[in-house]
């Protein structure tokens, strides 16, 4: 058994945890990098679409190719059935090729002399006063053996996504961040496959009136909150494929879609690269962080909960905890815990929070209102565009007259949808107000606040560990 001590443990080194433990070993600190999975497997094992922004925010360099997959691809939206298309023109999103990035990070936080351990199996966190201080766990040095071993650490980050693995064993955090209900997680699949037959498919791209490297995407199959993703490649060799849809059944709506979708496309042949998996789709929790403990990326539920995109947000939210530690002599301090979450809640928070009222809205729409609402342009390119930037579209009055017209014809059944819609700056606002110190009370009035302007159940609130 060997017994260490960090100023910083983080248990998953997928994006979101590697690129912390690279920002705060660059800023002097010992860090432990700890994973369940071989390290080189750790992380999305699939192409994710990010916003380039985001890389600057993190302050990380935009990826090059083949990191880089594709940049802004034309894309088209189809509804699930009928000749029905919107062209949204190109993406504002890069596909980055995950696996590679992850490593990338992860090589980059070794040089910088973060000590990684990887198949490690928890078994115990020991808190004193609510405060986690200790883990056991037994797990390998690369290149080692297994071995029992006791870590201590000044703060835990819980990078482990949708598993929470430190979250759910920990008593500060656990009662106030709720477990997802299956209306709160998208079940996804994302898989390059090769094409066998080429003419069949030139026939699906004119069938659809799309050339190569252009993006197709069905939406509704499964309701308001589902999709289907089709890119056949420049050179004619592959086709990526990209399904998703609120949770369901035991192997979720996403993959189901997929193998539905397949079934009917016989020049689509053997799979070559990607993976499934859940995504959390709520708004962030309204508190992540307390004394000694952070959660981050996936497990803090920071995923934009319009599409479930985690990395951008992951990335970013590393950099602001990397950040908030940075003046304190004790990384878990609560004062340091409180400016993380203050951090992202004030800049990203409104804007994820604005988006899962959306979320909520269109998860109730089934098929034909989908296909309804892009055929009246409220589902347009420039709402389609800031979504997929993970921002709140600008509304000139013209846009605005536009939907109220497309509103108008549909009438009742877009009702929430627009009124979701016009609440997302205020909701922005609000959030821009999360208390900036630690107190219960100040908390409390805020989550309020949001529960009443956004129509959600305000995460409950426990005093311990804020002064009042
Ligand atoms: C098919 C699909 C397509 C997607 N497309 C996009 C997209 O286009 N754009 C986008 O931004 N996002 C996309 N996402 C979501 C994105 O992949 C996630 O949001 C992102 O990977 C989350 O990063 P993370 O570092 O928080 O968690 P993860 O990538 O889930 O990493 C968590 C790590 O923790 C480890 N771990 C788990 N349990 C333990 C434990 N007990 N102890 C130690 N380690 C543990 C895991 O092995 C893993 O390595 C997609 C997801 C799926 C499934």
């Amino acid at each position: 058994m060997t017994s260490i001590d960090y100023d910083v443990a983080i248990l998953g080194a997928g994006s979101a945890g590697a690129a912390a433990a690279s920002f705060l070993a660059r800023s002097g600190r010992r860090v432990a990098l700890l994973d369940s999975r071989p390290l080189r497997f750790g992380g999305a094992r699939w192409v994710d679409d990010v916003p380039p922004w985001m890389f600057d925010r993190a302050g990380l360099p935009r990826p090059l190719p083949p990191v880089k997959r594709c940049d802004h691809r034309p894309l088209t939206l189809a509804a699930w059935r009928g000749n029905l298309r919107v062209s949204i023109g190109p993406r504002p999103i890069w596909g980055i090729d995950m696996p590679a990035f992850t490593q990338n990070l992860r090589d980059e936080s070794v040089a910088r002399g973060v000590e990684p351990f990887e198949e490690i199996s928890l078994h115990r966190v020991l808190e004193s006063r609510g405060r986690p201080v200790e883990i056991h766990f037994d797990g390998r040095t690369p290149g080692g053996d297994s071995r029992a071993h006791h870590l201590r650490a000044r703060l835990f980050v819980d990078a482990s996504g949708m598993r929470q693995a430190l979250l759910r064993r920990t008593s500060r955090l656990s009662p106030i961040c709720p477990a997802l209900a299956p209306s709160e997680m998208c079940s996804a699949t994302q898989q390059i496959r090769e094409i066998v037959d080429r003419a069949g498919a030139l026939d699906f791209l004119e069938r659809h009136r799309i050339g190569y490297g252009h993006v197709l995407s069905f939406m509704g199959a499964r309701g308001g909150f589902s999709s289907l993703m089709v890119q056949v490649e420049a050179d004619g060799e592959r086709v990526e494929i990209l399904a998703g849809a609120t949770d369901a059944g035991p192997a979720g709506t996403g993959p189901l879609l997929l193998r539905e979708f397949l079934a009917q496309q016989p020049w689509i042949g053997r799979f070559v690269f990607g993976g499934a998996a859940r995504i959390p789709i709520r708004r962030p929790y309204d508190r992540f962080a307390a004394e000694g403990i952070a959660l981050l990326g996936d497990a803090a539920c920071q995923t934009f909960p319009a599409h479930g995109s985690g990395v951008g947000s992951g990335l970013v939210a590393a950099r602001m905890l990397a950040d908030a530690v940075q003046p304190f002599d004790d990384p878990g301090c609560p004062e340091a815990m409180w400016t993380y979450q203050a951090a992202f809640q004030r800049e990203r928070g409104g804007v994820h929070a604005a988006y899962d009222v959306l979320r909520r809205a269109s998860q109730r729409l089934d098929e034909p209102t989908v296909a309804a609402l892009m055929e009246h342009g409220l589902v347009n390119a420039n709402n389609t565009w800031s979504t997929l930037n993970q921002q709140i579209p600008a509304l000139p009055p013209e846009e605005v007259a536009r939907m109220a017209r497309g509103a108008a014809s549909l009438r009742v059944r877009s009702v929430p949808l627009i009124a979701s819609a016009t609440r997302m700056p205020l909701i922005q606002r609000l959030y821009a107000c999360y208390p900036l110190t630690p107190g219960a009370r100040t908390l409390h009035a805020w989550a309020r606040a949001a529960a009443a302007l956004c129509g959600h159940r305000p995460d409950a609130q426990r005093p311990e560990g804020l002064p009042a």
